[in-house]
Formats: structure tokens, C-alpha cells, sequence
């Protein structure tokens, strides 16, 4: 079954859509944790960096230049960001569609609840 966000890229369920190329897109978040909060993901529905391969090279380091691309698009690169990547569900994911969060428009510490 698609991810929520293939869903979205394919229009089935309302999302709004800031950037996608041939490998990646990045949508709002929808219950969003900062000012700024945008979703990074490959197209392709690799469940999470644990199962990524070494195939998967081009398309991890895509998602990274799109981060920092769409970060200048929304004029918050030069005050800063932060990029989460929940893994698992020790690490807070829940969807199972890798996806890197951008997040800004506030200071943020560590650690992180
Ligand atoms: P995770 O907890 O897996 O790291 O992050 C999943 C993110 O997807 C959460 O921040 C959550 O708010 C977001 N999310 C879940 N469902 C939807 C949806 O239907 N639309 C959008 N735009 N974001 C979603």
C-alpha cells in the first residue's frame, strides 16, 4: 500500500506540495512542531535510513540538496534549521516512508523530547 506521502504527491489526499524532481519532493507537515516544518522524502518508498542501500547513494545525498534548497527557498537558511531524521520506533518514526524533517523559525536545544 502507497505511504501517506506518495498519497499526496499523487493528488489522492490533499497535501501541500513545495518542491519535487525526478528522485524527491517536499511537502508541509501537517500538524507542524515549528514555524517552519517541511517533510524531505525520495519518491521511491525506502521505509527508513535503516533500510536504505548502497544503491539508495544518490537519492540520500538528493534529499539533504533539497533540504538546504528548499531551506533558501523559504528565506530561513541564513538564520538557521534543523534536519531530523526519525528512525524506527525508538526514534519517533511513524510513517514508514524515510523522510528527512525541516524545521525552523524558533531556537531549538537539545536534548530533544
Ligand atoms: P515521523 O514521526 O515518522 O518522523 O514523521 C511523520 C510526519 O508526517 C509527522 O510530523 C506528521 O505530522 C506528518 N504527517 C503524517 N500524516 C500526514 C499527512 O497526511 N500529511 C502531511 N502533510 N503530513 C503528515
Amino acid at each position: 500500500m502507497a505511504s501517506v506521502f506518495t498519497k499526496i504527491l499523487r493528488g489522492e489526499i490533499h497535501g501541500e506540495i513545495l518542491y519535487q524532481d525526478d528522485l524527491c519532493a517536499a511537502i508541509r507537515d501537517i500538524q507542524p512542531q515549528a514555524p517552519v516544518h517541511v517533510l524531505i522524502f525520495p519518491k521511491k518508498e525506502i521505509r527508513s535510513v535503516a533500510q536504505a542501500s548502497a544503491g539508495d547513494q544518490e537519492i540520500l545525498g538528493r534529499l539533504l540538496l533539497v533540504a538546504a534548497q528548499v531551506a533558501r527557498d523559504l528565506g530561513i537558511s541564513e538564520r538557521g534549521y534543523r534536519l531530523v531524521v526519525n528512525t524506527g520506533s525508538d526514534g519517533g518514526q511513524t510513517v514508514s516512508h524515510l523522510h528527512v524533517h525541516l524545521l525552523a523559525g524558533r531556537a531549538m536545544g537539545l536534548p530533544l523530547a
